[in-house]
């Protein structure tokens, strides 16, 4: 346990942070891209000179191990940066339309501006990662931000101030701070919300929001369901499945929540489950120093909870000293219990049992929809049956976690999963406004537009004929 506990930020501190990023902002400073290529490849130098200081405080925090925190906390943002920088000038160039018949001899086009002053909101469980990744896009977009990390994993928040020590606070202010400070921010005339979180939290975000019609990013979460049908690969599906389910001890956004296991290859597929498990963690995971811990104790007893929720098929062991639980499978006694109905984020991992893919549409839909979904199978018609006719923020066929990695492909939520999306050309869309500009020629002038045009009518029903 850290013991470190992040003091509240009081009216006026918060005030101040958000007249200095308005001034700064005003100023045009951030607006040129040779000054965003500039803050974006320092932010990549902090972070590998930083490596050693980040990977301590994950670890303090979360048990974090090195291959894990460096993969997914630091090399993500690396391949962002870098994907960012050679992409930036097409980005954010002005973008041509076509003319409409109704327009001839004018010209159209779209110019990406960004909003302003931005406040981005992280969670705790990739707490550098999540807090970084949506700073690329608002510096991308020529945005200033606010970053309010979570209050839970204090070492890695005040990692994120040291980071950021030598940028001016009105480009970037790391406002350290719980529940209360987020409230005072919550209050501010931002230009723009990023928010990852849960979805209570998201509801009191966009409320807050919408008292100044401020646009948000909602990046919530939920219940993720994987579905292996019968014809799956099983050895290579369970060493996938328990990979997403297990890193960060299951404390993942994006992680497997539960199971819905063809009743063919239920058993062969649990056996296939256990021996990945013992693969990657030993007959210990406990020992392993590649297995996490839970955040903290609310949230390990709220898991612990989960453990009388059904019959316990595989794990189920805990440790109250370290706050770890065991890799675990579980029958739920009813689709109604907590362990069913709540986002788990741990190892725990309910399993259920499918006839027909029509059951698990069922399930899937009468439920919140999901931010991600799973489905292992070697039939693209299964896949065609899934993806078309399930709505959920994105997933993999045959792997879990591995679409959040590209820059290729935008990552969000739909529905209670989230609002909006991110990545790579998505980050920098989200955090730009739009222009829309039409420049009309002055070489001729169509008088049918006008109200003493005789014929005006006539000409306009026949053009959009
Ligand atoms: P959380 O919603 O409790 O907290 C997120 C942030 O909101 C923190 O900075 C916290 O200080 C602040 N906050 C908490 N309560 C608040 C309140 N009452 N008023 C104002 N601000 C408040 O989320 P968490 O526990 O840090 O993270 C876990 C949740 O985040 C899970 O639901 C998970 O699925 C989700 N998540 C989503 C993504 C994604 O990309 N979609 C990624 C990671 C986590």
């Amino acid at each position: 346990m850290s013991g470190i506990t992040i003091p509240e930020k009081s009216k006026e501190e918060v005030t101040a942070a958000v007249d200095l990023q308005k001034a700064y902002y005003g100023s045009g400073k951030t607006r040129p891209l040779e000054a965003r290529k500039a803050h974006l490849k320092k932010l990549g130098e902090v972070l590998r000179e930083n490596e050693s200081k980040i990977l301590k405080a994950l670890h303090d925090d979360l048990n974090k191990s090195e291959r894990e925190a460096y993969t997914t906390e630091i090399g993500i943002l690396l391949e962002e940066i870098n994907f960012t920088l050679k992409n930036l000038d097409s980005w954010a160039k002005p973008k041509k339309v076509k003319t409409a018949v109704t327009h001839f001899g004018s010209k159209g086009y779209r110019i990406p501006e960004p909003y302003g002053v931005s406040l981005i909101i992280a969670p705790w469980n990739y707490p550098i990662q999540l807090a970084i990744s949506p700073l690329i896009g608002a510096l991308a977009a020529g945005n200033t931000a606010i970053l309010k990390p979570s209050e839970i994993t204090p070492n890695t928040s005040r990692v994120l101030v040291e980071l950021f020590e030598d940028f001016e606070k009105g480009l970037i202010h790391v406002l350290e701070g719980g529940v209360e400070t987020n409230q005072l921010l919550l209050d501010q005339p931002f230009d723009y919300i990023f928010f990852t979180g849960s979805v209570p939290v998201g509801k009191i975000v966009m409320e807050a929001a919408s008292k100044r019609l401020i646009p948000v990013t909602l990046e919530l979460g939920g219940k993720s369901p994987c579905i292996v049908h019968e014809d799956a690969d099983l050895s290579l599906a369970a060493k996938r499945v328990a990979f997403g389910k297990l890193a960060n001890s299951g404390q993942t956004c994006i992680a497997p929540d539960y199971l819905f296991v063809h009743e063919n290859v239920k058993e062969s597929f649990i056996e296939e489950y256990k021996k990945a498990v013992h693969e990657f963690y030993g007959n210990e995971p406990f020992q392993s120093d590649q297995y996490g811990k839970v955040v903290n104790k609310r949230h390990y007893t709220r898991l612990k909870s989960y453990l009388s929720d059904g019959e316990v098929i595989y794990g189920g062991g805990f440790s109250d000293e370290n706050l770890q639980i065991q890799p675990t499978l579980l029958k739920p006694r009813s689709t109604e219990v907590p362990v069913m109905t709540e986002e788990i984020f741990g190892p725990i991992f309910p399993v259920l049992t499918y006839g027909s893919l029509e059951e698990v549409k069922s399930f899937v839909t009468s439920r919140p929809k999901p931010l991600a979904l799973y489905l292992f199978t070697g039939s693209e018609n299964v896949e065609r049956d899934i993806t078309e006719n399930l709505s959920f923020g994105g997933g993999c066929i045959n792997d879990t976690l591995m679409h959040i990695v590209t820059p290729h492909l935008p990552f969000g939520g739909v529905g209670e999963s989230g609002i909006g999306s991110y990545h790579g050309e998505s980050s920098f869309s989200t955090f730009s406004h739009y222009k829309s500009i039409l420049k009309q020629t002055t070489r001729f002038d169509f008088s049918f537009k006008y109200p003493n045009s005789k014929n005006g009518l006539k000409i306009l029903r026949r053009l959009l004929k």
